[in-house]
């Protein structure tokens, strides 16, 4: 996947540059860098953070109005922290959106009549838990699979007594499938989903789904 980058993007933490855009490639300090905030930056950048993407309303009509970044498929259900998967929405159409998948909340939006909207939110509540995983419901051109002989991994992978690594353990007995994608950048330096590495390589499994950021670059 290639990801937009405005031209001459520079993200600084302390005093330093940690990303940066050249040619076209996002360039990134690992070691300062936080992947998620730097996506988050990316995104404001790219969509600006004046306007909500859903109700259309606009921080220029109104001062007070809050813009977040939503996960257009939800965090919960293994939607990646990059931006073609982040849009500005203001609060409230953030908090009404809550893990609903795209198809899902374009429904809620057409309904008129706030007792057609209850009924529809009591009924996605009843049935959230056993909505359709990300495998069915992420962009399949998103997805591709990679050998975890091919990884490059910059922290050491040992710790298996977090919280983190009992959901992957529990999620993966009970679905066959990681809770989410990896990310990785153009070399297969890891970026995100470091517990799913870790729960491969302990249980030999070869293969992890994988979003490659293509002009992503970790650098040193
Ligand atoms: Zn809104």
């Amino acid at each position: 996947m290639i990801i937009e980058i405005p031209k001459g993007y520079t993200y600084m933490k302390e005093g330093n540059i940690i990303a940066f855009e050249e040619n076209g490639i996002l360039k990134m300090q690992r070691r300062h860098g936080k992947f998620d905030e730097i996506m988050y930056d990316v995104t404001y950048q790219q969509k600006g953070r004046d306007k909500c993407y859903y109700c259309g309303r606009n921080r220029n009509e109104n001062q007070l109005l809050k813009i977040t970044l939503d996960h257009i498929y939800p965090r919960s259900l293994g939607g990646p922290t990059i931006p073609p998967n982040l849009i500005p929405a203001c609060r409230k159409c953030n908090s009404l959106k809550e893990n609903m998948t795209p198809e899902q909340f374009r429904a809620y939006r057409k309904i008129k009549g706030e007792q057609q909207k209850d009924l529809f939110r009591k009924e996605y509540f009843r049935t959230k838990y056993f909505q359709e995983r990300w495998v069915h419901i992420l962009p399949e051109e998103w997805i591709s699979q990679t050998t975890i002989s091919d990884l490059l991994v910059s922290i050491d992978l040992h710790d298996t007594s977090t919280i983190k690594y009992k959901r992957t353990k529990e999620y993966y007995a009970r679905c066959q499938q990681f809770p989410s994608p990896i990310i990785i950048d153009c070399h297969g330096f890891v970026l995100d989903g470091f517990t799913i590495v870790l729960y491969a390589k302990n249980n030999r499994i070869k293969e992890i789904p994988t979003i490659v950021l293509e002009n992503v670059e970790v650098i040193f």
